[in-house]
């Protein structure tokens, strides 16, 4: 029996390319959505909402407009190439305006509970029961279901790691409720934790806390959004030509990279070096940070030892007497609570998922998780794609392998991610061009470069050697769309249109400066010939 009811629960990033895949291929959508609006992450709350991902007022996105853009719509040319959360979301309301994605969501709906009916071996089919904002329930019939919650719902605390912190004299909190550096003007702040969170904090609370102290355990690797000639660094570091240098010679362009991070700053100095290697984990972006700590608004340290009163001890014997707050940015832990427990089987660290994707043990392929993903690169692109293969796999359009063949698959994924630092907190890390191309291969759309170099060797130099936006995804197959072309060659004129704020002319050449005497003394010449003529 083909699907043809989808429930798609959450209507943020992931839930909206959900609804929006469903429709391409002729499915009927239906999303809950628990909360107000659409955005999900990207909606910035005042206060923090349980059960849901917060952001704080500055975040800024860390890759870049064409990046982070879905692959059928280009964002507008004037936004700015790294986006405030706002425009983040304004994007996000002009993608579900155009696709007429609204009236697919039932707002202020949160699904409880989502079970396989009694005749799911024929039919595939779920129950899901939903709560209104009266706490009306309600329970409804489909035959497929997307998981679209995402996983930055519930803040990892480890107190435990951290001894004396239940007798602390200050405030400390999870970076989960952090909103903005209110509050913290001429105190002592204490942040744990340097991933893309602790960084921003700690930078955004430098500039009115009287002294900033960011720990970490491992140290990370900080890149900029900047690249060389002021442009946006994924556009510059995210090619199909870097990605197939890399396959080959991992190690050399490993240490390429971290050499001219090094170059930037000398990480051991600052003391942020890691033991990792830059590909082992995902690096820190931050253009303020180093700033920061040169300064001496931000100083680093090594991991807490213990908390005593107001003090923190570190691993490496040094102290601080007095500290006010402490910010723990020490990531998240995901749940699905709604799904059946077989379904969340953990393995090691993570959902037992089919290319992170699909619960391999179901006799029906109906249920897909879309989002749950991570990656050195933007996360939209990637679960469009996962939900543009699972709406292929619903209709039965795409086939998965056979159990046995899924489970093997997952088990060689879990060995290749000890390769991964810190594999238990990225549980759902992939290589970004390798992970895309793969389910594009599923789909049908993996842009096939040699066909192009013989018929479309402009816009195939474009494929291979410029950035890997998503419209690639769009030149060929199943969702083929007619705009791909010209969004590639036209992406670097919107990366440069908010640029031209104030036109500065340019510098006149020496040719130039030729031209204007020639053309000066011709005049000259002219004149005199015209006036003697008289
Ligand atoms: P969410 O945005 O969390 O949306 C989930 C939705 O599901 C919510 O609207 C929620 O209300 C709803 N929901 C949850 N449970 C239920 C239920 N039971 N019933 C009904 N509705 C429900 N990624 C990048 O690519 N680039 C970045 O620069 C970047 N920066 C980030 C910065 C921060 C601080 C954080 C925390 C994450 C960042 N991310 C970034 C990752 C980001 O989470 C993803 O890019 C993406 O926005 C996640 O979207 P989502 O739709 O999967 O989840």
């Amino acid at each position: 029996m083909v699907a043809q009811k989808v429930a798609v629960i959450g209507a943020g990033v992931s839930g909206l390319i959900s609804i929006k895949a469903c429709l391409d291929e002729g499915l009927e959508p239906t999303c809950f959505e628990s909360s107000g609006d659409i955005g999900g992450l990207w909606r910035f709350k005042e206060a923090p909402e349980p059960g849901r991902a917060n952001i704080y007022q500055s975040v800024v996105i860390n890759s870049s407009k064409e990046m982070m853009s879905l692959s059928d719509f280009p964002p507008p040319a004037e936004l700015p190439n790294y986006l405030h959360h706002s425009e983040v979301l304004l994007y996000l309301r002009l993608y579900a305006q155009a696709f007429h994605l609204l009236q697919h969501v039932h707002f202020e709906t949160s699904v409880v509970s989502v079970r396989q009916t009694a005749d799911f071996a024929a039919t595939g089919r779920w129950e899901v029961e939903t709560e209104g904002s009266a706490g009306r329930r309600d329970a409804g019939v489909f035959d497929a279901v997307m998981v679209c919650t995402g996983h930055y719902t519930r803040p990892h605390l480890p107190l435990g790691d951290f001894p004396g912190i239940e007798s602390f004299g200050g405030r400390y909190f999870h970076s989960w409720d952090y909103r903005s550096a209110e509050g913290l003007q001429g105190k002592r702040v204490l942040v744990v934790g340097v991933g893309n969170s602790g960084g921003d904090i700690a930078v955004d609370a430098s500039r009115v806390a009287e002294k900033v102290y960011l720990s970490t355990r491992s140290g990370a690797w900080v890149v900029s959004r900047v690249a060389r000639g002021g442009l946006p660094a994924d556009l510059i570091g995210t090619s199909r030509l870097a990605a197939m240098v890399r396959r080959l010679l991992p190690s050399w362009v490993g240490a390429a990279v971290e050499k001219k991070l090094d170059d930037a700053f000398d990480h051991r100095l600052y003391g942020l070096k890691p033991k990792h290697g830059f590909f082992d984990q995902i690096p820190l972006v931050n253009d303020e940070l180093p700033a920061r700590i040169l300064s001496g608004r931000v100083q680093v340290k090594p991991n807490v030892k213990e908390f005593c009163g107001s003090g923190v001890a570190f691993v490496d014997g040094s102290a601080i007497d007095e500290v006010d707050v402490v910010v723990f940015a020490t990531g998240y832990d995901y749940s699905f609570p709604f799904l059946p427990p077989a379904l969340r089987t953990k393995c090691g660290f993570r959902l037992r998922l089919y290319r992170h994707v699909f619960p391999p043990a179901l006799t029906r392929p109906t249920l897909a998780v879309v989002g749950f993903i991570h990656a050195l690169g933007a996360i939209n692109p990637l679960a469009e794609m996962q939900a543009r293969w699972a709406t292929r796999v619903f209709t039965g359009l795409t086939t998965l392998p056979s159990e046995e063949s899924m489970q093997k698959e997952i088990e060689k994924d879990m060995v290749a991610m000890q390769r991964y630092s810190c594999s238990e907190r990225n549980p759902v890390h992939v290589d970004y061009i390798p992970y895309l191309d793969s389910l594009a291969d599923r789909v049908g759309v993996r842009p096939n470069i040699p066909w192009l170099l013989l018929t479309d060797p402009k816009l195939a130099l474009q494929v291979l050697l410029g950035p890997c936006t998503p419209y690639q995804y769009r030149l060929t197959g199943p969702g083929r769309w007619a705009g791909a072309r010209q969004a590639i060659l036209t992406q670097w004129d919107r990366v440069y249109r908010p640029f031209g704020n104030r036109l500065v002319p340019k510098p006149e050449t020496g040719s130039s400066c030729m031209v204007a005497m020639v053309s000066g003394a011709a005049l000259l010449c002219c004149f005199c010939y015209v006036f003697r003529a008289q």
